[in-house]
């Protein structure tokens, strides 16, 4: 059976059942948004401001300087920066000049970015001066050419004047850059031409705007091949949901990093296609998201779980204002009811629950921001977006209720895998993307993810999801976040570890969490064993790394 479209009757009736998807290069939302709104910002970053003509003008520059040192249609272009505004002109830049985008997280190890070079070919790379000696330690073993360095400052003269030198102060283990004819200063390249339009030919089908490796942390990262269509269709699809947004009135939080597909599209992508000004945070900072809400008045915060936890949880949370805030699509982890209720009240605005992945651009699911809303579900299936839930091991679509593994197809749905054929189909074919999460679909066409399909534990020939074990320990009023895994049992195959967060000034023992579970939770679901942490490891939007749960205790194990 294909559960095609059952959002259909759930969404609310203003929002269009299939949308126009323009066969356009990315670059058209900003050229757009420059033509529409030239004056208002786009741009708030530590207290400068930037308009979107003079966002599109330093773009077009930077692509002119990108050609005149031989980048050409196609070639990758890496980005390793926080967020800053030279992310948004490098990726602009870059895409302008018909590039392929490659954007590498700023903490990867030298491992890492080795692969990550190789495996993309990237000859050029912009970074930041502070990142620098790693870069260059990596680049005899990488086909990288070209380094264009910048700093967190760049953008900020009182910022250069005043903290810059304490900051490299910090850092003086850092080599100076040796700028020359292969190693060149960001702002150089923004001096070197006029801001005339950029004229490269996109096939918006085929063209490939973005390599964005996933998998890292299960196994060997892959290049997800995101088209110039896939990119512009997730950021249309996010407009629709969001259909009572004003174009050239709203004010983003961009605490998301964008160098993670669900900051791009949710934070950088949309908010241009809707001239929204975006406010760019470098680090998520509580007390510093406390200020730019107070200053900026941001109308739109998409975020993960552990960010809207963070601020709830906070002790200054009494001293501000939120009630700017009106909707927030929280995505990449489960979303704890109590945490959406809590953000809610404060804020007066909306937090709903969506879901996505790299390989889909990457949002496919969210509750309804105006209608039906169901706690523990993502939601409903994004406009054109088509969705079943499949037996893994038959292929075989399965009927509302059951479990199995979620297949979703669309216009988001990448290319394939760069280089990969064979990772590309297995997980594509017919041009449904098998997700590798499982869950279900309820008679009202809502879905809900049980969880990772390797996530999954085997207990005395149990299933046991980690998710379910998780919610029903965050339901405890000391427990403040949990993270449970299977580690080995002699008798039963794996047991049930969870690792526990308390909030502050707060605690429980392990009986009393034990009790709590007894009364929530079938015997073989319960925690047999407990460890207290002060924090949980987490990659950058926020998903517990329940590999490096693992490989912890195994070590523990190894050592006791
Ligand atoms: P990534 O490709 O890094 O964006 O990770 C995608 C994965 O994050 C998905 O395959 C899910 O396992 C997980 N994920 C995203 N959103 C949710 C959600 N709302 N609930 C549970 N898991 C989620």
């Amino acid at each position: 059976m294909s559960n095609a479209k059952p959002w259909i009757a759930n969404y609310p009736p203003e929002t269009a059942p299939s949308l126009e998807y323009p066969r356009v290069p990315l670059t058209r939302f900003l050229e757009q948004s420059a033509a529409d709104f030239p004056d208002s910002f786009a741009i708030y970053f530590l207290g400068k401001r930037i308009t979107y003509r003079e966002l599109l003008a330093m773009s077009y520059q930077f692509a002119h300087a990108l050609i005149r040192r031989g980048v050409r249609k196609g070639d990758r272009v890496a980005i390793m920066l926080p967020n800053t505004p030279q992310t948004v002109i490098s990726y602009y830049g870059a895409l302008f000049a018909g590039a392929t985008v490659v954007m590498t997280n700023p903490l990867y190890t030298e491992r890492e970015l080795i692969h990550q070079l190789n495996d993309s070919g990237a000859e050029t790379i912009i970074t930041l001066d502070m990142l620098y000696s790693r870069v260059s330690s990596v680049q005899a073993s990488t086909p990288l050419k070209r380094l264009i360095v910048t700093s967190i400052g760049d953008f900020l003269p009182f910022f250069k004047k005043l903290l810059y030198p304490f900051v490299q102060k910090r850092e003086r283990h850092n080599p100076q850059v040796p700028y020359g004819s292969e190693v060149e200063p960001f702002l150089s390249l923004l001096k070197e031409s006029a801001p005339n339009p950029v004229k490269t030919e996109i096939d918006a089908e085929n063209d490939i705007a973005l390599l964005q490796y996933t998998g890292g942390t299960t196994g060997v990262a892959k290049g997800v091949m995101l088209t110039h269509a896939n990119l512009i269709a997730n950021a249309v699809q996010c407009q629709a949901v969001l259909h009572k947004v004003r174009r050239g009135r709203e004010r983003i939080m961009g605490a998301l990093p964008l160098f993670h597909v669900y900051g791009m599209t949710t934070v950088m992508n949309k908010g241009i296609s809707i001239a929204a000004e975006i406010i760019l945070v470098p680090k998520y900072d509580v007390k510093q998201i406390f200020d730019m809400i107070d200053k900026v008045r941001p109308t739109l915060f998409p975020g993960a779980p552990t960010m809207y936890i963070a601020l709830i949880n906070h002790a200054d949370l009494q001293k501000h204002d939120l009630s700017c805030i009106e909707v927030c699509v929280s995505g990449s982890a489960p979303l704890p009811a109590e945490v959406q209720h809590k953000f809610e009240e404060l804020t007066g605005g909306k937090l709903v629950e969506g879901y996505g992945l790299t390989e889909a651009s990457p949002v496919t699911h969210s509750n309804p921001i105006w209608g039906k809303r169901v706690a523990g579900s993502i939601g409903l299936p994004w406009p054109d977006t088509d969705c079943r839930i499949v037996d893994s091991s038959t292929g075989e679509a399965l009927p509302p209720g059951e479990v199995g593994e979620l297949a979703v197809k669309g216009p988001q749905v990448m290319k394939g895998y760069w280089n990969r054929p064979e990772e590309t189909a297995a997980v594509l074919q017919d041009g449904w993307l098998l997700t590798g999460d499982v869950g279900y679909m309820d008679e009202d066409g809502y879905f809900y993810i049980v969880d990772r399909k390797k996530d999954m534990i085997i207990a005395g020939g149990y299933n046991i999801y980690p998710r379910e074990v998780e919610e029903v320990l965050f339901e405890h009023p000391a427990v403040q976040e949990a993270a449970v895994i299977g580690v080995p049992d002699p008798y039963r195959g794996e047991t049930v570890k969870a690792f526990v967060v308390f909030k502050q000034g707060k605690q429980a023992s392990e009986d009393e969490l034990e009790k709590h579970c007894r009364n929530r939770l079938a015997a073989y679901k319960i925690p047999r064993q407990y460890e207290f942490r002060s924090e949980l490891p987490k990659t950058m939007v926020g998903k517990v790394l329940r590999r490096q749960l693992q490989e912890e205790d195994k070590q523990q194990r190894v050592a006791d």
